[in-house]
């Protein structure tokens, strides 16, 4: 090649990596149906979390939401409510047929009460993830769907649901530091009370949470614990323990995940109850690497922000709505 070839090759090497850089992610949040009472602020929280980065493109697929008998703005006063309990049983919604393919993640923020999607839905959402696509689970997200194979397969793990000893093991990491797959019977799915509490890097090395304190205090939310689930292709990048008891036996429960499914890849993060869980800074950090991860398997996001939560102290940006 001559001077002309390698400079021409040069200068379009990096218009290449000037348009890479340039082109956004495109992701998609889905929601309609969720137990949680925050579920459509906690939406806009995401989207705008995203947003802010300059990195993304968001656009929200809604389910019919009806089955709560309110419109979604009368939903945000509601939004530290917490579990409802007493809500009726959302149907199917037939129209629920996001293009999935258009997206590089999708976002699932629907719920332990959320009714199956169509069959076509489910199969389509199968498809783009293993030819490649990107999935995050957030808290509540592994409660639904539990008679779904491949859905569990996605997400490793999940809680309720009719989950039981049969959707899979138990993982977690015993105090000697060992990761535990327990087939003994039991419930699936289980938190403590509402609370502050430490997470624990376990992997130092996988750009979502690389650079991050090897512990630090997580805000408000539920920690759950005994989830169950195929766990295939799992990688944990973090833990916690809620009580006393699992303390006291060095039960460290799965906090934040990565999944391998095909060639798709989860983000799986257990935590995002209400709206204190959504405004800490380590759930809001490792949330958009997470997102980027799944996206494109990489992330660009390598600074640790000043603001984040210590071993001691919990760290928190009050949401504030843009638009
Ligand atoms: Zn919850």
């Amino acid at each position: 090649m001559n001077i002309t070839g390698i400079l021409s090759a040069l200068i379009s090497m990096s218009l290449s990596t000037a348009f890479c850089q340039a082109a956004p992610i495109k992701a998609l949040i889905i929601d309609g149906q969720n137990n949680h009472a925050i579920w459509p602020k906690s939406t806009i929280m995401m989207r705008q979390y995203l947003e802010e980065t300059g990195m993304f493109t968001v656009d929200i697929e809604r389910s019919d939401f009806t089955w709560k008998g309110q419109a979604e703005a009368e939903y945000l006063p509601l939004a530290n409510a917490g579990d409802s309990k007493d809500l009726p049983k959302p149907k199917t919604d037939p129209n629920f047929k996001p293009d999935f393919s258009k997206y590089d993640v999708v976002i699932n923020n629907f719920g332990f009460n959320a009714a199956p999607w169509p069959v076509e839905t489910q199969k389509a959402l199968e498809t783009y993830m293993k030819n490649g696509g990107g999935f995050v689970s957030i808290h509540a997200a592994d409660n639904c769907f539990g008679d779904w194979e491949e859905y569990n397969k996605m997400i490793g793990l999940g809680g309720w649901g009719g989950r039981n000893s049969k959707s899979g093991p138990y993982v977690y990491y015993n105090k000697l530091g060992e990761i535990v797959r327990d087939n003994s019977p039991g419930k699936c799915g289980a938190h403590g009370p509402r609370e502050p509490f430490l997470i624990t890097q376990r992997n130092f090395e996988h750009p979502i949470v690389k650079g991050l304190p090897a512990t630090w205090m997580h805000a408000h939310d539920e920690c759950y614990s005994h989830l169950r689930g195929p766990a295939e292709n799992l990688t944990i990048l973090a833990t916690a323990a809620d009580t006393p008891e699992l303390q006291a036996a060095g039960r460290n429960e799965p906090m934040l995940m990565t999944i391998n499914y095909y060639d798709g890849r989860t983000f799986h993060s257990t935590l995002g109850h209400d709206t204190r869980a959504f405004e800490c800074v380590g759930f809001i950090e490792t949330f958009l690497r997470g997102t980027e991860w799944a996206a494109t398997g990489k992330v660009s996001r390598t600074e640790l922000p000043h603001d984040f939560p210590t071993p001691t102290k919990t760290s928190s940006r009050p949401f504030k709505l843009k638009k």
